[in-house]
């Protein structure tokens, strides 16, 4: 038997640019629009966002064909604004937070519903939930140098061309530079990393054959299809 090792240095495209964005972590936000902590059942007041991870490689390219994943009768999509951190820092406070951004993406959190349901349930973690092969795909990344620093636009989805999500990314629970205060206090960010920020209201069962298209207006476009 002969094993075959080849580093990882997972990356993400950016607009207008033949270099690269390296990844260092995925952090993900969830629970952060009131419309979407509603239609999971849970109160917005009473519920506060959470944070999890994702693994570096199931960043997948917008464009990409996603495998449905096994395991789950209930695959859904979750569109998301995602931040870029561009340099590392800790215990950062909101008002510096922007200095810390290095730009933002548009991606899609796709998520196991029935395997999260039972580990709710069981006070389980998410893992198997949420941290599956492909389960981070991502468009191209704007420097916020090109696009600044986003705090209102539609966010909206489309599964086969019918509006299955629609919001706006102002009626974030926590703004960005709130997430970046909070999750730095837990964690040491570092460029490279990536947030997922959560997703509105109107998430719903995919199947193989399914086109995703979202997006964030000002930001970025992001098409799947799931095979
Ligand atoms: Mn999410």
């Amino acid at each position: 038997m002969q094993y075959i090792f080849e580093p990882m240095c997972p990356s993400v495209q950016i607009a207008g640019r033949t270099e690269r964005f390296p990844l260092h972590r995925i952090y993900c936000v969830g629970w952060n629009y009131v419309s979407h902590v509603r239609e999971m059942g849970s109160d917005p007041d009473r519920e506060p966002p959470i944070f999890f991870m994702k693994p570096l490689d199931a960043i997948t390219p917008s464009g990409s064909q996603v495998v449905y994943p096994p395991a789950t009768e209930n695959l859904h999509y979750e569109i998301e604004l995602v931040v870029a951190i561009g340099r590392e820092g800790h215990a950062i406070s909101q008002d510096q937070a922007t200095e810390y951004i290095w730009g933002y993406g548009v991606g899609i959190d796709m998520t196991r519903r029935d395997l999260q349901a039972i580990a709710k349930q069981r006070g389980q973690p998410w893992d198997a939930a949420k941290s599956f092969d492909q389960s981070a795909p991502i468009s191209e990344l704007q420097p916020a140098e090109h696009i600044g620093h986003p705090s209102s636009g539609r966010i909206w989805l489309e599964v086969n061309g019918e509006p299955r999500q629609d919001g706006d990314i102002e009626q974030l629970i926590w703004g960005v530079p709130e997430i970046i205060e909070h999750l730095s206090a837990l964690f040491h960010l570092r460029a490279g990393d990536l947030i997922f920020t959560g997703t509105p209201a109107g998430v719903s069962p995919i199947e193989r054959g399914d086109v995703l298209r979202g997006g964030v207006d000002g930001v970025a476009t992001i098409e799947i299809e799931i095979v």
